[in-house]
């Protein structure tokens, strides 16, 4: 170290020092989703199997998060393959170092956010490929559409599988309520087990009646147990960890 060390920098190294960051190269989700910062997050890439990163959001540099939510985005994506249809497209994560993602988001800011398209199918029923977010009416309809709607199948399939994905653990998956009723209207319709619904429904939510999700879906991972240790803060003062995705009464779910 020079003798000549700046004090902007001794302030830096020791406001980083406050952060816990002593890197051993994996990432630190740092404060809340609303108040927080990302240390060495990485970075989704625009495509690979089962997702996509449209130009619009590529464009605004929010991508990225810890390594365990860019993981499940990747295991999310090529597990959705199986359904068909066109690929999972990803929207907005975080910005390289975390922090104020405005004006797009007031969350976002810590890395364990990211906002997932909806999939639609058009008129006939068939999987639409749609490289935008299109408002959807209650009814799950796009507004002023040719008669695309919201594919409830494969959400569900998506729904499904992020209550059991290895890669984290996903404590909300925000959508506007009419939208997932339909969702879970759907579940219910095709024989799914009532505990099944019940765990997506603990999961699923609306954020605020002035944020409906009503083009797109959100989803949020838990801090990790080692960012936890370090400065994550899962959301809250009254915050209580969800029992784990995969049991529901001691029952294996999915
Ligand atoms: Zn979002």
């Amino acid at each position: 170290m020079k003798a000549g060390l700046c004090i902007s920098c001794m302030i830096a190294l020791f406001s980083c020092a406050e952060i816990g960051v002593v890197s051993d190269g994996s990432s630190l989700s740092y404060g809340t989703a609303n108040a927080g910062k990302l240390l060495d997050g990485a970075a989704l890439p625009n495509r690979g199997p089962g997702f996509v990163v449209y130009a619009t959001w590529q464009a605004r540099g929010l991508r990225y998060g810890t390594d365990e939510l860019i993981s499940l985005l990747t295991e999310v994506g090529d597990h959705m393959r199986a359904f068909g249809g066109p690929p999972l497209a990803i929207g907005d994560l975080a910005f390289r170092d975390g922090g104020s993602a405005a004006p797009h988001h007031r969350s976002h800011q810590s890395g364990r956010d990211a906002d997932l398209l909806l999939y639609l199918v058009d008129a006939a029923g068939k999987p639409k490929v749609s490289n935008a977010m299109l408002i959807l009416e209650d009814d799950g309809r796009v507004v002023a559409g040719n008669g695309e709607r919201l594919d409830v199948a494969r959400e569900w399939a998506l729904v499904k599988y992020l209550m059991v994905a290895r890669s984290a653990e996903v404590q909300h998956i925000f959508l506007a309520e009419p939208l997932i009723q339909l969702v879970l209207d759907h579940a219910r319709a095709t024989g799914e087990r009532p505990a099944v619904i019940e765990r997506a429904r603990e999961l699923m939510s609306q954020p605020a009646p002035n944020a409906p999700h009503n083009d797109h879906m959100h989803i949020r991972v838990y801090c990790s147990e080692e960012d936890a240790k370090r400065g994550c803060v899962d959301f809250g003062a009254e915050h209580r960890r969800k029992p784990s995705s995969y049991r529901a009464g001691g029952e294996q779910l999915l």
